[in-house]
Formats: structure tokens, C-alpha cells, sequence
């Protein structure tokens, strides 16, 4: 019994991690749950939220969080910024060959720093157009 329980968390986390990685749209816990739901239809939101955290937790994935609204999922946990688009909303990957951040502004941070994020805001190219 506990085994199949066992089991059946194995492939529902393995699943959720799959949806996040075969994606570059940075996903809200909505989304990944109606894409989860196609493969196992008795999925809970609340099983993804879950497993989300659990694997934020390893550094696996990223959590993007955006105040009131939804967090964000990200499938790559390396150091990289997000340019979010004002018009569509969507949050692109940036990462430019130089770090954004140098070590010495991260040194003189009032404390360890462990990470941390930098988001660019704007009209992304496809919107300009
Ligand atoms: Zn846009
Ligand atoms: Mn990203």
C-alpha cells in the first residue's frame, strides 16, 4: 500500500517537473495543473503546489514571485535575469554573457547573500513590432 502511495508521488512529481522543462513560458501553478490533469485526471492543485515547493526547496526550480499576483515557475534553476514585457506580460529569459550583478556589489550587501533575482520591465520585441 505504502509503496503504490510511494509510487504515485514519484510520477506525479516526475510529471510536474517534465511540464515545467518542456516550456519557456515560466508557467503559473494554474497552468502546469490543467496541463497535469491530461495525463492524470485526479491530479489536486494543491499536489502541485506541493511538489512545486518541494522542488523549489532542492534547487531544482525557481520560484518567481510577483506580489499580489501568481508566482511564476521556472524548469532552470541557474543564475539568469527575466525581461518582463508591460504590453503581453510575458517574462522572457535574458542572460547575457556578463553577469548583471559583479561580485562586489554582492559583497557589499548587508549580509550572505544566497541569491538573487534582477528582472528587467519593458516593450518586448515582438510587441514593438
Ligand atoms: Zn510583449
Ligand atoms: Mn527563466
Amino acid at each position: 500500500m505504502a509503496e503504490q502511495k510511494q509510487k504515485r508521488m514519484t510520477r506525479q512529481k516526475k510529471l510536474i517537473y517534465e511540464i515545467l522543462c518542456s516550456t519557456k513560458s515560466h508557467p503559473t501553478a494554474d497552468w502546469i495543473y490543467e496541463q497535469a490533469r491530461k495525463q492524470i485526471p485526479d491530479i489536486s492543485l494543491g499536489t502541485v503546489y506541493r511538489n512545486l515547493q518541494v522542488m523549489r526547496e532542492e534547487g531544482r526550480i525557481l520560484e518567481l514571485s510577483y506580489g499580489k499576483n501568481q508566482s511564476r515557475f521556472d524548469g532552470n534553476p541557474k543564475p539568469h535575469y527575466h525581461f518582463v514585457c508591460e504590453k503581453c506580460g510575458r517574462v522572457l529569459d535574458f542572460d547575457p554573457d556578463v553577469p548583471l550583478v559583479s561580485e562586489d556589489i554582492l559583497a557589499a550587501a548587508p549580509g550572505m547573500v544566497k541569491y538573487h533575482r534582477l528582472e528587467c520591465y519593458g516593450i518586448c520585441h515582438d510587441c514593438l513590432q
